[in-house]
């Protein structure tokens, strides 16, 4: 059986990183320059530091110590760079990718990150400079992600000629790209021409759920920085600290999002969320036999583009909104007649965007479901061997108690291998009602 949550093997370290700004100088290795000089930063805490006054966005980098610790030498080494000195050899380099799990920080880490390489007293938590990469609007920063189910040719080579440019601040022109691993061939191939050929001072975030998901020519030419999955204590502690929930709530929240801070903190504070989360948890129940479980898979899929549909709605209109306005639509005078026409044909453009990306957010949010289900029926075997291990849905230990006395370990691996098959066929872009069903079936035989 493969829990969802199974940890990635360890990899290689890349070997390929091409010279650039912080290539190791060659011939004098770690020469007479004191250690002194990249010692802990003492002064205010940086955007790494556990929080003391009010927590910033970075306090939820939690429990990735090693992480934390590795990313503040890289930028303790960039301002040396910038200062003239001589950085710690081999700490700094021009092209990141954070791997991990959903919401083991990916793309926090990778913020925190750009916001240390930013900040002249690298990364203070509150200067100006830290300010405007936690609100997204700092000069230097490109936050990217893919506009329609993948990275295009032209969203990326745009991108890449942008990220060329000189930062306005004289430190770094960072990017952030998150999703890396939803690039289409020409994108990758467009990609990898900036990082092979770097500018001196573009330094490239990608953020991918493993190093494997990446053609292994960008691979290796990138730090490989890996997150871990926190435990379920470090999450509950953030929602505490910094969202005020109380404890018991905390930690059956962190419990039940596996690690993952944000859908914690949602399963805590939004009720539609947890109602949604029920819908889910249900199906076991309902999966004794044909009628209830085929409206089970029904509500399912049901609810599942429900979720998507109030995300995307969120973001449409906006977006259309503001094409509508630089456009000048409402004005009048020679030439609107032709500008109204260069706006339809924009207009079917960025509709067909939101189209592709309500279908990648529908998938998404189904799969969370799927995963959700895994989780239960992992729990409902942990208790069927007999296994001391913390349950994700301690919650629902009366359900867990009358699954797993219900039937047997073999069944429950069936279980789970008919989850895990539907979620497959669902990348393949079967029909989600027909993929959902057919698992429902495998559910009700056991
Ligand atoms: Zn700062």
């Amino acid at each position: 059986m493969s829990p969802p949550a199974s940890a990635e093997p360890p990899r290689e370290q890349a070997s390929a990183e091409p010279s650039g700004p912080f290539a190791e100088p060659t011939g004098s290795p770690a020469s007479a320059e004191p250690p002194g000089s990249f010692a802990e930063p003492t002064g205010p805490p940086g955007p790494f530091a556990e929080p003391t006054g009010p927590p910033g966005p970075f306090a939820e980098l939690t429990g990735q110590d090693a992480v934390v610790a590795q990313l503040r030498r890289a930028s303790a080494a960039a301002t040396a760079v910038l200062a003239g000195e001589r950085p710690e050899p081999g700490a700094m380099t021009h092209a990141w990718l954070f791997t991990g799990p959903p919401g083991s920080g990916r793309s926090v880490a990778a913020r925190a990150f750009a916001a240390a390489l930013l900040c002249p007293s690298g990364g203070c938590g509150h200067c100006p400079s830290c300010l405007q990469v936690q609100a997204g609007t700092h000069a230097d920063l490109l936050l990217v992600r893919p506009e329609g189910l993948s990275y295009g040719v032209k969203q990326t080579r745009d991108l890449v000629l942008r990220a060329a440019g000189a930062p306005a601040s004289g430190r770094w022109q960072v990017v952030v790209f998150e999703d890396a691993d939803r690039c289409t061939e020409q994108a990758a191939n467009a990609l990898l021409k900036a990082i092979e050929e770097p500018t001196p001072r573009t330094v490239w975030l990608l953020c991918a759920p493993s190093a494997e998901d990446l053609v292994p020519t960008i691979r290796s030419r990138c730090r490989v920085v890996t997150l871990v999955v926190p435990s379920s204590a470090a999450v509950a502690k953030v929602l505490m600290t910094r969202d005020g929930i109380e404890p018991a709530a905390a930690l059956a929240a962190a419990r039940a999002a596996q690690g993952h801070v944000g859908r914690a903190r949602r399963l805590a504070l939004d009720a539609s969320a947890a109602a949604r989360r029920a819908d889910v948890l249900r199906v076991p129940l309902a999966a004794v036999s044909l009628g209830p479980a085929l409206s089970a898979a029904a509500s399912l899929v049901r609810t599942a583009e429900d979720e998507a549909k109030a995300v995307t709605e969120e973001l449409d209109e906006p977006e259309r909104e503001s094409l509508r306005r630089a456009f000048g639509e409402g004005s009048t005078g020679k030439g609107v007649a032709k500008a109204m026409r260069g706006m339809a044909g924009a207009m079917k453009d960025l509709e067909d965007r939101q189209k592709s990306r309500a279908t990648r957010v529908k998938r998404d949010m189904l799969d969370q479901a799927l995963l959700d289900l895994a989780v239960f029926y992992r729990d409902v075997l942990m208790l069927q061997v007999g296994a001391d291990v913390e349950l994700a849905n301690g919650d629902r230990s009366a359900d867990l108690q009358s699954v797993a006395a219900a039937s047997t370990p073999e069944s429950t691996l069936r279980r789970l291998q008919a989850i895990m098959g539907c979620r497959e066929r669902l990348t393949l872009n079967v029909a989600p009602l027909l993929a959902v069903e057919d698992m429902t079936l495998s559910l009700v035989k056991g």
